[in-house]
């Protein structure tokens, strides 16, 4: 038997990548939820973690430093989160500082592409650096651009008509793959962990291949339980992570208080806590 585990989320966004609140807001708002340990794990930056240091609330929610990388896998994006990083490793801040090139790079050509769609040019890319707030620019960012200048009516809508997989705005780059991912965030003494492996239009078969790949490649743990993921495909994750031998770990991916169907500390319990990744980091 384990030790019970405390109130826990280990997958949340902040402004410094495409989440909605600032890092201190975030941390509030865990504390109220009364959320014991958190890890913030922003898009390919470790910028919210930086602001945190010192933080009053910090004696009420333990932080894991976290990040969520963006990589690729047999020609597809995946995201692989690294927990319990060394944010001052300098490997991980040159890997990091690459992503923020490629961001850059694509968020140019998301502008191009939107604007040949039909989309006005009208400062698309100024506006979605300001609403980026100099932090890890995303296509969410378009996406409020596109609602703000009333060509969409929701994000929703941005990603099914411009920017969601295969639509013109989702525009491939060259990520590093996934191997390159698992290594930077060991070299930074973390743990790899497959992120939200249903959210990524595969079918079972791909995921189990990916997965069985991931473990290969010193993957630890893959998510088993997050916001919407429905009952059997958490038991499907979770019977995948028994016979693979790989541990499981959970979050909310929360990113707005505005979406409503999240918060922070939300979403389905852990069936197996004896195979929690928080067993190995606590
Ligand atoms: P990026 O990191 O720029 O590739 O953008 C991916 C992010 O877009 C995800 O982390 C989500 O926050 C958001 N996202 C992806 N798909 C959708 C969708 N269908 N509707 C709303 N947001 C989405
Ligand atoms: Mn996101
Ligand atoms: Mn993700
Ligand atoms: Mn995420």
């Amino acid at each position: 038997m384990v030790a019970a585990l405390p109130k826990y989320d280990l997958h949340t966004h902040s402004t410094a990548s495409d989440g909605t609140l600032p890092p201190e807001e975030l941390l509030s708002r865990a504390a109220e939820r009364g959320v014991e340990l958190l890890s913030l794990t922003d898009h390919d930056t470790v910028a919210g973690i930086d602001l945190l240091k010192g933080h009053p609330l910090l004696d009420t929610v333990r932080l894991m430093s976290g990040v969520e990388l963006t990589a690729s896998w047999s020609g597809r994006m995946v995201h692989i989160v690294g927990l319990n990083i060394d944010t001052q490793s300098a490997q991980l801040r040159r890997y990091l500082e690459g992503l923020e090139r490629l961001r850059n790079e694509r968020a140019e050509k998301i502008c191009q592409r939107l604007v040949k769609a039909g989309v006005p040019d009208n400062e698309l890319l100024a506006k979605a650096k300001k609403i980026a707030g100099g932090g890890s620019i995303g296509r969410p960012h378009f996406a409020q651009v596109l609602v703000e200048a009333g060509v969409v009516n929701n994000a929703q809508a941005a990603f099914k008509n411009y920017l969601g997989t295969g639509k013109t705005g989702d525009v491939k780059m060259q990520w590093p793959t996934f191997n390159e991912a698992i290594d930077v965030i060991r070299r930074a003494g973390g743990e790899a962990v497959l992120a939200h492996p249903t959210k990524y239009k595969m079918t079972f078969t791909k995921i189990r291949t990916l997965v069985t790949d991931f473990v290969q490649a010193g993957g630890a743990a893959i998510e088993v339980s997050y916001t919407g993921i429905t009952p059997n495909h958490q038991a499907d994750l979770e019977r995948l992570a028994a016979q693979k031998g790989i541990l499981v770990s959970a979050g909310s991916d929360f990113h707005s208080p505005g979406q409503s169907w999240t918060d922070v500390g939300k979403f389905p319990a852990v069936k197996d806590p004896e195979r929690h990744i928080l067993t190995q980091l606590l």
